[in-house]
């Protein structure tokens, strides 16, 4: 079976990134997206186990003494994890795996799986990127402010990921994340490994 490629994708908050993988997930059946563990509370419409695992901190920090996280950060004051479980069990099936997560989970993915492809998405400007933060109308001014702070120094780390969209127009966004993804499967490197009987049937 061919190895999936395990695929990071960061970007600061309201850069428009869950709408771009949700947009992903529909057009291509092949990827799976890891649902990350967090000790935030849900948001208005938010489901268990499909937006996240929700869970409090003494079970998240049991997992993390247990060992069960693959990579696990602290951002705006709760945790995020990805299920080390999981990860396992989707990479033997030879599926792409999705992961959603900030710059430092990406960092400790990328030491412990060097293939990893990072995709960083941007907003077209700051003005775009403070109206969006605004626009979800989920959170208070000070979470904003604080949200904001923190996407700015997201920013510093895109020269760390392999591929960047810019989040301009949705319709484009998505194709570009498309055509990201499916490149991917196009490398040498996974080519030959899915052709080889064809490659050495047609080599002179
Ligand atoms: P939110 O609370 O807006 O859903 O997510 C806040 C931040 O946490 C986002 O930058 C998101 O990418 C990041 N995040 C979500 N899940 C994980 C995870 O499993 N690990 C890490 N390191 N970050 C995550």
């Amino acid at each position: 079976m061919v190895k999936g490629n395990l695929l990071v994708v960061t970007a600061p908050s309201g850069a428009g990134k869950t709408t771009l993988v949700a947009a992903l997930l529909a057009a291509d059946s092949q990827v799976q997206l890891s649902i990350s563990f967090t000790t935030r509370p849900p948001r208005d419409g938010e489901i268990n186990g499909k937006d996240y695992h929700f869970v409090d901190r003494a079970e998240f920090e049991r997992m993390i003494a247990a060992g069960e996280l693959l990579e696990f950060a602290e951002v705006y004051g709760n945790y995020y994890g990805t299920s080390q479980l999981w990860i396992n069990e989707v990479m033997a099936n030879g599926r792409d795996i999705l992961l959603e997560i900030d710059c430092q989970g990406a960092e400790q993915v990328r030491r412990l799986f060097p293939a990893a492809i990072g995709i960083f998405i941007l907003p077209p400007c700051l003005a775009t990127l403070e109206n969006r933060l605004r626009g979800r109308g989920k959170d208070s001014d000070e979470v904003i402010a604080r949200r904001l702070a923190v996407a700015k120094e997201e920013v510093n780390h895109v020269d760390e990921f392999d591929f960047v969209i810019v989040n301009e127009h949705i319709d484009d966004a998505v194709r570009d994340m498309i055509a990201v993804v499916r490149a991917q499967r196009l490398t040498l490197a996974r080519q030959s490994e899915r052709h080889t009987a064809l490659i050495s049937s047609l080599k002179g």
